[in-house]
């Protein structure tokens, strides 16, 4: 089989959840490969929805085993409560492991976390990061600080405990941590309780890849909001890219065979940071309300915008996509005209078509040139029923236009589809809509 690795092609909430899901039904492995619980990625089953914040999508299907990888940054608690709601939910069907090496969020991250975002904000209200506060910086911080502590340590109080006192060390400066023993404490009851599933994750997924079997690497947040690559400082803390999801899963790049981008037919984004085509006025509070966007994590109203090619071009480039999984064409459906940017002008009249300037105070002064691609009607439940019956060929002709001409603009086919939130509601195009030079697609359907 393959390794094919899923990522966020824009500012996140993409439906990578959604496509790791429908992906995971042949694969045998489903690994997270980094992020924490700032993620939240939604599933409609048909029992009802899921939303996985620290567990790999794949923990929802039988004979699937969900890895949540040593690119993580986890909080015991926090996840511990994640597979209870699953169990009592009896929707926890695949195996769960956790990567050994992965880092531990504990509650004075958090705490750092929320004095940090104040502390920037009045500095200066416009450098607001709008980060979850759910202590993920400060855990990777500590990670490369070289004093964090890792998902092993939770299980030898000794270590535990000598880990704790360096950290503790190090925070003098931060208001209101909780005393060291009891955390010490708290933490080694729940490396206890978690022990079985921590083990380390690498050699087991090297072995699959050597027997053939499908490993699926689920990228959390987007490659626009990648550490170096993104929009820094707006940005996370991890790489969620496709050289991300090896360091953050520890296989080898010889081995990955498909890189699949993940953007919606139109564009949102979380929190501050430049993006280009906002759509601040009515438009943009319709794609709001009908996208329903508002954060799985957060609830936070996310800023909408239409789809942006330059930027779909750099993270194609960045990140070697094989294929898009454009999803949300549902949501746009009923509008006459599509309005997508296929470059920006810049205030010297320069233009950028695909590489992202590195300051983001330079893309905060683009302007995005827009043309208008028709429209396609609304996705009313019978012509749902057609697709589900009937493949690409029940598609509307002026959404084919629309995703022949992402293919065209980045080199890039489009091979899977998103028109509405269910399990059943993703395409796989079963014609290959653009011919590129890194076109390797075979045919079928799913
Ligand atoms: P992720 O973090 O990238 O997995 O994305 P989120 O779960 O944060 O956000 C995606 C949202 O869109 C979720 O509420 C999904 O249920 C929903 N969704 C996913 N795919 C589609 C689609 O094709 N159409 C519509 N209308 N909603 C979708």
């Amino acid at each position: 089989m393959s390794v094919r690795i899923v990522i966020g092609a824009q500012f996140g909430d993409e439906a990578k959840g959604k496509i790791t899901d429908y992906l995971a039904a042949d694969a045998r492995y489903v690994v997270r490969t980094g992020g924490g619980p700032n993620a939240g990625h939604s599933i409609h089953l048909p029992e009802g929805l899921v939303v996985l914040h620290q567990l790999a999508s794949g923990v929802l299907r039988h004979g699937v085993t969900g890895v949540s990888g040593p690119g993580m940054v986890l909080n015991p608690s926090r996840l511990e409560e994640e597979l209870e709601d699953l169990e009592r939910r009896q929707l926890l069907r695949g195996e769960v492991v956790l990567s050994d090496r992965a880092h531990v969020i504990l509650p004075l991250h958090e705490i750092e976390d929320a004095w940090e975002d104040e502390l920037r904000t009045q500095r200066d209200p416009a450098a607001n990061l709008g980060t979850t506060r759910r202590g993920i910086g400060p855990a990777y911080a500590d990670r490369a600080g070289r004093w964090g502590l890792r998902m092993a340590d939770l299980t030898r109080p000794a270590v535990l405990r000598a880990r704790l006192d360096l950290l503790y060390a190090t925070k003098a400066q931060v208001p209101g941590l909780p005393p060291q023993e009891e955390l010490a404490a708290q933490l080694s009851e729940v490396g206890g309780r978690l022990a079985p599933l921590i083990r380390p994750t690498e050699p087991m997924l090297w072995d699959a890849v050597a027997r053939g079997e499908s490993v699926l690497l689920e990228g959390a947040q987007s490659a626009l909001l990648d550490l170096d690559f993104g929009t820094y400082p707006f940005v996370t803390s991890s790489h969620p890219t496709s050289a991300g999801a090896l360091v953050g899963s520890g296989l080898p790049p010889t081995e990955v065979d498909e890189v699949i981008g993940v953007a919606k037919a139109y564009a949102t984004r979380v929190g501050a940071g430049p993006f280009p085509t906002e759509e601040s006025g009515p438009l943009g509070e319709f794609l709001r309300r009908v996208g329903g966007e508002r954060g799985a994590t957060t609830g936070r109203a996310r800023r909408c915008g239409w789809l942006d090619l330059a930027m779909l071009r750099y993270v194609a480039r960045l990140n070697g996509l094989t294929s898009w999984a454009i999803t949300k064409v549902d949501v746009l459906g009923g509008l006459e005209q599509v309005p997508v940017s296929v470059r920006y002008e810049l205030p010297d009249g320069s233009t950028i078509r695909d590489v992202l300037p590195s300051q983001a105070e330079d893309l905060a002064q683009a302007r995005p040139v827009y043309e208008q691609l028709e429209g396609w009607p609304e996705f009313h439940e019978r012509l749902k029923e057609r697709i589900r019956r009937e493949g690409a060929a029940a598609l509307p002709a002026s959404l084919r236009s629309f995703l022949e001409r992402v293919g065209r603009e980045t080199g890039v086919p489009v091979e899977y589809l998103g028109y509405g939130p269910g399990r059943d509601e993703t395409l796989r195009l079963n014609v290959p809509l653009t011919q590129t030079t890194r076109g390797h697609r075979s045919a079928g359907s799913g």
